[in-house]
């Protein structure tokens, strides 16, 4: 049985907008937009500015000719990150478990903080919210249910509501799916919207009741996982974020000076093994990968590639490195050692869920990577690898 949670998701209002009107106060009730780059595109909107008709995404130059009453301000990042900082650090302030999402969007996890705080859930929003607006002046609406994705759901209601707040809570959740189209679930794009609709499901109602083998056969492990966060059946918890490191790097002397192409792709294999081991216990994909030979007079000689898609499988990521192994080596050269480097990680909850294509792929890649992972677990470190050791015999 899973345990019950309240998870919230607190997502501020236009942020950027936000922000700049916590700066300069007469901005506030007046049509502001901020642009990307002094010649740039409208990427955040005030409610007036959203009334006067300005779109996102519109160049600077078409938004002033139509609408020259509108106030326009060039994006100040820096800024944006240290007010963020401030909006998370109440957040965390507020709940043991708080999850980043975005620049202005954290999960926090509700769950007890009932009985600490002497407030039913929806109070306990209400309250977080005022406290924002009360210490740092940014207006955020928040979402509040029993998963990730219902919270997802339920922050978008909140930004209607005359509070900031809404609520699913277990017994509204049936109605709330009823009401709900498969696009406005979190995670659901245009691809899987179209897979939908031609699958006869507009609903996430009608979602919910297709069983799991066929949403996992028809598009994948992620989907089947999706219906049972709209369930209320917490599937991912909020995990506090951890920082991620620069770079993963795994290197050794080889046991002999060699020219042996495939005693230099075990050793490589093995090298892959253990980074991307240890890339799935922190939960993120990388994009580029790193190749270096030592040879024995002590140059280093390194091939770099930048992967089509973030990714965490060791044979993909093998297959990709002994293609560039056969670049870079030469049968004339003695070799000392070899290394392998992952760099550019992106966190697992922000590869998007969706990608088709290749998923029943992506999909097999999963299942052997647990399967690893399951062995090791039980076996020890090294139980199962792709490549081995160098030593000898
Ligand atoms: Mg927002």
């Amino acid at each position: 049985m899973l345990k019950e949670k309240y998870i919230a998701l607190v997502d501020c209002d236009s942020f950027f907008v936000s922000c700049e009107q916590k700066r300069n106060p007469e901005l506030k009730g007046k049509p502001v937009s901020v642009i990307s780059n002094p010649n740039g595109c409208v990427i955040s909107r005030s409610k007036e500015a959203k009334k006067l008709g300005v779109k996102m995404g519109e160049p600077l130059f078409l938004a002033k000719k139509d609408h020259p009453q509108g106030i326009y301000i060039v994006a100040d990042h820096d800024y944006y990150d240290a007010v963020s900082k401030e909006v998370m650090n109440i957040l965390k302030n507020f709940s043991p478990y708080v999850q980043i999402y975005s620049i202005d969007e954290a999960f926090v996890d509700f769950t007890g903080l009932k009985r600490l705080y002497k407030k039913n859930y929806y109070s306990l929003a209400v309250m977080l919210r005022e406290k924002i607006a009360q210490d740092v002046d940014i207006p955020v609406s928040i979402g509040v249910s029993k998963s990730k994705t219902l919270a997802k759901l339920a922050s978008d209601k909140a930004k209607n509501t005359k509070d900031g707040v809404y609520l699913i809570g277990r017994k509204k959740i049936q109605k709330e799916l009823k009401h709900t189209n498969i696009e406005e679930i979190w995670g659901i794009g245009r691809r899987l919207t179209n897979f939908f609709h031609k699958s006869g499901i507009l609903k996430a109602d009608e979602l919910v009741k297709k069983d799991d083998k066929w949403l996992n056969d028809k598009i994948g492990i992620n989907a089947s996982e999706m219906k049972h966060e709209l369930l209320g059946e917490c599937i991912s918890p909020v995990i506090n974020e951890i920082k991620l490191p620069k770079s993963i790097q795994q290197t050794k002397a080889l046991n002999e000076f060699t020219n042996d192409k495939n005693h230099l792709k075990n050793a490589i294999n093995y090298h892959i093994h253990t980074a991307c081991r240890k890339l799935r216990q922190i939960e993120c994909k990388a994009s580029v990968i790193i190749l270096f030979l030592r040879t024995k007079d002590f140059r280093i000689i390194t091939a770099k590639k930048i992967l089509d898609e973030p990714c965490d499988f060791e044979l993909k990521i093998s297959e990709e490195l002994l293609k560039m192994l056969e670049n870079i080596y030469d049968k004339n050269i003695l070799y000392r050692s070899t290394g392998v480097i992952l760099e550019h990680f992106t966190r697992n909850s922000e590869v998007q869920l969706m990608l088709f294509g290749n998923d029943k792929e992506t999909q097999k890649h999963k299942n052997l990577t647990k399967c690893f992972d399951n062995i090791e677990r039980r076996f020890g470190k090294n139980a199962i690898q792709t490549g081995f050791d160098t030593k000898k015999n």
